[in-house]
């Protein structure tokens, strides 16, 4: 090896590589799937690359992975015709955490501990090698370029980059991974083994696969690359969904639902996507970035193309257009109308899937609401035009129920003369349902949405009702609780006495209040703080006191 730069690995690679080597992981078969989930990503950025400049791929016959394994010499390659990378490349994408997500898994991984866990369920990328290996050795050519650069590291701290020889031969334009097999590792250089795992994992990346083995001529195909969302959904089984899922959403939970169908008419495509059982770590990044990738008749397109609303930035899938033009730049991609329409079809679709999933399925629908009902309410602002479907697949905590409700419950369970659905806003269910504002109610067996997330202050203002009943803070004003009966036995009324009590706190506390009055809102506590009737509620208030606006 000619001898080249050495270079430190960024801190928290360091920390990776620490906790990835020392066994946080025992089922070390993952490192294999990362490794051809990234020769698969780097084929697909050739294909979209070589639409507008076919000579990228001059002479190349289709896109593949090459598995080499070498039983003998403890090596396996993983080897791609993709886009490869340059000097430059190869020192940010192999020397730093780029993945917001991979940054997350590491804090999460510090505060709970389990990384058995968490690193199952999300993919940890290139790094992942260093559980096999004892050496990782990268060689790359960017591809229209005439010089491939060699990475290589043993995963203790440092990297060196270095020129290929000059006798070297210039290698094919893409990437060559070889590890150099640790000794308990060297399972992974048989091909039995590798095949396995390659059916266990990776069957429908959408680039084929094919394994040699050192000493044999033929090469094996082990996977075809058939793109899996254009089979019709009678061919597919649950296990390969699975598998695409976890190709396709880094995440290897078993998805929540599968969304999958070809639209037909005036827009031709295919989506097939997914709706997660746990939450992604990126779920609350700033950025709200989308998950679904867009293809072009099977060209991977974009991973971000912001085909689908923010708020249903959980989604991980594929949507594959028909009609737009392969050679369709990503900037071109904002506010194309086609996308648009696409966008909208989509929405609509996955909005009715999972109304369907909470009929036919309650249970696993809690567990959706549980995990991304935060992010579907921001749509109650972002989109009203959704507000009607997005309020018949939100659930409630109330003050009346034990499990999840949802407004037509509420609705169908309304007290005689109750015209308003009635919510607290809080940080926490136990703060709320001690506040002494829910007194009134809870004395006439009054139901109240327990509204806990940030989100909730902010679409609860502008959401002008549900069923015709507006939504009403028990915070604001004079509840119109008087209307409502009191169970036998107990009154309201606190008579004239009340009355001149209320004057004279007024008076002691002057322009501090707007108006001190009687109220039935309380039963057993003295007094109360409200808002005013048409003012904004106290919580939100708060809230932008703060300037908070999360
Ligand atoms: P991720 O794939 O989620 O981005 P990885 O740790 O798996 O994270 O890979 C880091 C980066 O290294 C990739 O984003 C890519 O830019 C680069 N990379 C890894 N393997 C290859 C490859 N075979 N060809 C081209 N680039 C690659
Ligand atoms: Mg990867």
């Amino acid at each position: 090896e000619p001898s080249g730069e050495r270079h430190v690995f960024e801190a928290e690679v360091s920390r990776l590589l620490h906790l990835m080597v020392h066994a946080v992981y025992s089922n070390k078969d993952v490192f294999l799937r990362e490794l051809v989930s990234n020769a698969a990503d780097a084929c697909e950025k050739l294909r979209y690359l070589s639409v507008a400049e076919p000579g990228l791929i001059a002479g190349q016959d289709g896109f593949r992975i090459l598995i080499e394994a070498d039983p003998e010499a403890h090596t396996l390659s993983v080897v791609d015709n993709g886009i490869g990378m340059t000097r430059a490349e190869m020192k940010d994408n192999l020397g730093t955490i780029a993945r917001s997500g991979t940054r997350a898994f590491l804090d999460q991984l510090t505060e709970k501990k389990d990384g058995q866990a968490l690193i199952g369920q999300f993919g940890v990328g290139f790094y992942s090698a260093f559980m096999v290996a004892d050496r990782v050795r990268v060689v790359s050519r960017r591809a229209g370029s005439d010089v491939a650069t060699v990475w290589t590291s043993d995963g203790q701290g440092s990297f060196e980059l270095a020129e290929l020889g000059p006798d070297a031969e210039l290698p094919p334009v893409g990437t060559r991974v070889t590890l150099a097999l640790s000794k308990d590792a060297a399972t992974y250089a048989e091909a039995a083994t590798v095949e396995r795992i390659v059916r266990e994992y990776s069957a429908h990346v959408p680039v084929p696969i094919v394994l040699r083995t050192a000493g044999e001529d033929e090469l094996r195909e082990l996977t075809d690359g058939a793109a899996l969302w254009v089979k019709p959904k009678s061919a597919v089984t649950p296990e390969e969904y699975k598998d695409f899922y976890g190709h396709v959403g880094g995440m290897w939970d078993e998805p929540a639902l599968t969304v999958h169908y070809r639209a037909e008419g005036r827009h031709e495509y295919s989506v097939l996507l997914f709706v997660p059982s746990s939450k992604p770590f990126d779920l609350f990044d700033p950025d709200r970035r989308g998950r679904v990738k867009l293809y072009v008749r099977r060209v991977f397109i974009a991973d971000d193309a912001e085909l689908l609303p923010a708020w249903l930035r959980f989604l991980r899938g594929v949507v594959d257009s028909e009609d737009l033009p392969l050679n369709i730049s990503r900037e071109m991609l904002q506010q194309n109308p086609v996308l648009e329409a696409i966008g909208k079809g989509v929405t609509s679709r996955v909005l009715s899937e999972l109304a369907k999933l909470a009929e036919a399925d309650p249970e696993t629908f809690t567990k959706v609401w549980e995990a991304f009902g935060a992010v579907l309410k921001e749509g109650l602002y972002e989109a009203p035009e959704r507000r009607d479907e997005l309020f018949r697949l939100a659930r409630f905590r109330t003050t009346t129920a034990e499990g999840w409700r949802s407004l037509s419950d509420y609705v169908a369970s309304l007290k005689t003369n109750q015209t308003a659905i009635y919510y607290a806003l809080g940080d926490s269910r136990e703060a709320v349902l001690a506040s002494p504002q829910l007194e009134g109610y809870k004395a006439r067996g009054l139901e109240v949405l327990l509204l806990t997330d940030p989100v909730d202050a902010f679409w609860v203002r502008t959401a002008i009702g549900f069923d015709g009943k507006p939504f009403r803070s028990v915070s604001q004003g004079a509840a119109d609780l008087d209307q409502i009966e009191l169970p036998e036995g107990e009154s309201a009324d606190g008579g004239a006495d009340v009355a001149g009590l209320a004057l004279a706190l007024k008076e002691a506390l002057g322009d501090k209040v707007t108006e001190v009055r009687a109220s039935s809102r309380l039963a057993t506590s003295a007094v109360c703080l409200v808002a005013p009737d048409f003012g904004l509620d106290r919580r939100t208030e708060k809230l932008m006191s703060r300037g908070d606006g999360r």
